[in-house]
């Protein structure tokens, strides 16, 4: 296996340096990636049975970051950002659409009914489980803290429990038919936003601690014509969540951008201070579970991306050198 351990190694420094790497290199190292990985799945199928458990972790691991850095756009430099443009940071749940109440809390829903879970999340239960990020932690947070007697495993719920794993992965797909049915409209003014944004040469992207597939699945589904120039960066490509800034850090640094040239879209207070912490300016535009929280110190706040003047509101939260 030690050829095919120099493989994941290959795999994931061609990963790192695609994420890093601008247009003509990102495809080259896109090539190489996928040179990679065709070559460490064929050693995968000779591996001895306990080294290749081992293995099959590593290429996990090297795949999630493969699948992050795809969102590269294979043309990346043909449309340079405009002197002075920042960039817009979305986040996308509550944010881009209201995915929470009709979403998210329907899919575990339908997750727990199909393995067998005697418990469902009501409009208001849901709210309250909100203020805790990321699905895994959610349900480990719902199971420890608001009904024990629906957990049916001898050990305590966790985050990386194979059930709520597997519970996770569920709700995840059920959760991409329901994006993937166009079942979930955009939030009123999003598309405008993005445009005007796009127009005036600012990079965008989103930003968020959900899944990176169903983030991807909403953006493919619902802003196609965005889709092949916005970096997608998703819970699972940080180690921390929201409230802590680091996937907003980590986006700065991937568009290679000073915080302060990055504004933030958000709905909720966690967002809000992810986004300070990070350095940069927030709107915020109020979602149906986070209207009553606290959004002190907030650049802009507002009911709805309709309520945002791109020109007025946004370009001017870039300090003025940046803008000039
Ligand atoms: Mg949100």
């Amino acid at each position: 296996m030690r050829g095919a351990k120099e493989q994941a190694a290959l795999l994931a420094w061609a990963a790192e340096k695609l994420a890093a790497e601008g247009a003509p290199q990102a495809a080259a190292m896109r090539s190489k990636a996928d040179a990679a990985l065709a070559a460490y799945n064929s050693l995968l199928k000779d591996a001895p049975a306990g080294q290749g458990a081992q293995a099959r972790v590593s290429l996990a691991h090297a795949q999630k970051k493969l699948r992050v850095c795809r969102s590269v756009p294979a043309a990346m430099g043909a449309a340079p950002s405009k002197a002075g443009a920042g960039a817009l940071l979305c986040d996308c749940d509550g944010t881009l659409v209201e995915t929470e109440r009709d979403g998210h809390r329907v899919s575990f829903n339908r997750a727990f009914k199909e393995k067998g879970y005697n418990c469902e999340w009501s409009v208001d239960l849901y709210g309250e489980l909100l203020t805790t990020g990321g699905g895994k932690e959610r349900m480990t947070r719902y199971f420890r803290d608001y009904n024990p007697g629906a957990w049916p495993h001898p050990e305590a719920p966790a985050k990386d429990h194979p059930e709520i794993v597997a519970l996770h992965k569920l709700k995840t797909s059920l959760f991409m038919d329901i994006v993937r049915a166009g079942e979930l409209p955009l939030r009123e003014g999003v598309r405008e936003l993005l445009t005007a944004a796009r127009s005036a040469g600012w990079t965008i992207a989103v930003c968020s601690t959900s899944n990176e597939a169903a983030v991807s699945a909403v953006v493919q589904t619902l802003l196609p014509e965005f889709a092949p120039t916005t970096r997608i960066f998703a819970g699972d490509c940080v180690s921390k969540k929201k409230p802590d800034p680091e996937i907003y850090n980590l986006a700065a640094r991937e568009l290679s951008l000073d915080p302060r040239k990055c504004v933030v879209l958000e709905d909720t207070n966690i967002g809000l201070r992810a986004g300070q912490a990070a350095g940069m300016s927030v709107v915020v535009t109020k979602s149906i579970y986070s209207k009553d929280e606290d959004f002190s110190g907030a650049d802009l706040l507002v009911d709805s991306a309709e309520n945002v003047d791109f020109s007025a509101d946004i370009t001017a939260m870039l300090p003025q050198m940046a803008r000039a």
